[in-house]
């Protein structure tokens, strides 16, 4: 185990801190509020090679990998600004295409990924599968050289700002255990046969969700990532990623909270003495500052294990549990720290815990989690 300072990684953290800073956390807040996306500061990121920064090298990224991702979703977030894109877009999209696509397919969406100017939805949630993702009912069947996409996803985020959306499909059924045998396609967001409606949230953030339905959408048989059938394994492949970054997001969050916080309890005397001096709340601030960095571990290690090809499902389930618990509680601690003041528009902290709080839901509620170390981890019965 090797915990001296890795001064590459040191670097990253700065740079990507210095363009994330240059935007503020004021920035995110007026467009979280505007529901407005943040397309200048991902195109900034872009630039600097940031944003791909774990895309080869050959399609424009920065040739290196998830340790590096979640340093830039860590130092983004840790300046106030979030980016829930950077889970679907970065985590899964660029992770399937990069392992799974064709060089043509590589080539074609690869370098816009990279670049910033160019971003990916992910579709795999549906209203009446939900987490049961086997369960999913949209289907693509083959008409000739395309497929033909039916079915309906739900929570989908980003698509109003994404060229394509990668789209998890039933094209089969297991006999024997009636799960459903998946495939994976790119579909145009502005597909014909393809309606985008607004699902709004009470999340404050700047990306949006949508219900999508399929109504024979046409897809060319060139726009099927990787095999046939084998969409659930490959899928995989960026569900980690998705739920390491997302991880990422609530270490950066918590952090940003917390400096905040301190820096409030410090200057504000009420009482004739700091705040910072009562331990209801300082202590309530150290102990989420224990949990971030605990979190911040975890995903350390999840990310070498994806980047070695060691099977990464635990530590990246665990790193996301702790850090979506550990992003709350800083955020509520720091929300608390602040009285009145933590709930000020200004103050942009309820954004960050509304954030915070839909990553202990999404991409993986916190019981599925439970459940997995429960079977996988400990062995015991599986529940459900
Ligand atoms: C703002 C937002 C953005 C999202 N973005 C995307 C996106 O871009 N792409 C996408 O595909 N999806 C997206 N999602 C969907 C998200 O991944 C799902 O909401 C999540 O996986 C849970 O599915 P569900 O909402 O259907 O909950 P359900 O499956 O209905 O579960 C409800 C609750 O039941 C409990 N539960 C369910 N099963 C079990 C069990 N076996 N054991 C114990 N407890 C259980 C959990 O507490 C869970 O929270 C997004 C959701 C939100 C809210």
């Amino acid at each position: 185990m090797e915990f001296s300072r890795n001064d590459d990684h040191a670097a990253l953290r700065a740079a990507v801190a210095e363009v994330a800073r240059s935007f503020g956390p004021d920035y995110y807040t007026r467009r979280a509020e505007a529901r407005e996306h943040t397309q200048e500061l991902w195109t900034a990121l872009g630039k600097q090679g940031f944003i791909g920064v774990n895309i080869a090298e050959e399609y424009g990224g920065g040739g290196a990998g998830l340790t590096e991702l979640a340093i830039v979703c860590e130092e983004t977030a840790g300046q106030g600004i979030p980016l829930l894109l950077t889970l679907v877009s970065c985590g899964i999209a660029a992770e399937v295409i990069g392992k799974f696509a064709t060089p043509q397919q590589r080539q074609e969406w690869l370098p816009r990924l990279a670049s910033g100017e160019g971003k990916l939805a992910f579709a795999i949630t549906e209203p009446n599968a939900g987490t049961n993702s086997h369960d999913i009912s949209t289907t693509a069947t083959r008409d000739g050289g395309d497929y033909l996409l039916r079915g309906q996803k739900y929570f989908i985020s980003g698509v109003d700002e994404s060229d394509a959306i990668l789209v998890v499909t039933r094209t089969g059924t297991d006999p024997k255990t009636g799960r459903a045998t998946m495939s994976l396609f790119l579909v145009d967001s502005d597909a014909p046969g393809l309606t985008v409606q607004p699902l709004p949230v009470s999340v404050t953030m700047p990306e949006r969700q949508f219900t999508l339905f399929f109504d024979d959408v046409r897809v060319p048989a060139s726009r099927l990532i990787g095999t046939e059938g084998d969409g659930f394994r490959q899928v995989f492949h960026g569900l980690n990623p998705e739920r390491i970054t997302g991880a990422a997001l609530c270490v950066g969050i918590g952090r940003f909270a917390l400096d905040k916080a301190a820096r409030y309890a410090s200057e504000r005397t009420i009482f004739k003495a700091p705040i910072g001096t009562y331990q209801g709340v300082s202590h309530p601030l150290a102990a989420a500052k224990i949990a971030v960095e605990a979190a911040a571990l975890m995903i350390a290690k999840a990310a070498w294990q994806h980047d070695h090809g060691e099977p990464a499902g635990e530590a990246s389930n665990m790193a996301k549990y702790l850090a979506a618990e550990a992003g709350i509680a800083a955020v509520d601690a720091a929300i608390q720290t602040h009285g009145g003041m933590g709930v000020s528009t200004e103050n942009g902290l309820v954004p960050l815990w509304g954030m915070a709080r839909l990553l202990r839901i999404a991409p993986i509620n916190s019981e599925m989690i439970l459940n997995y170390v429960a079977q996988h981890t400990l062995g015991l019965p599986r529940s459900y």
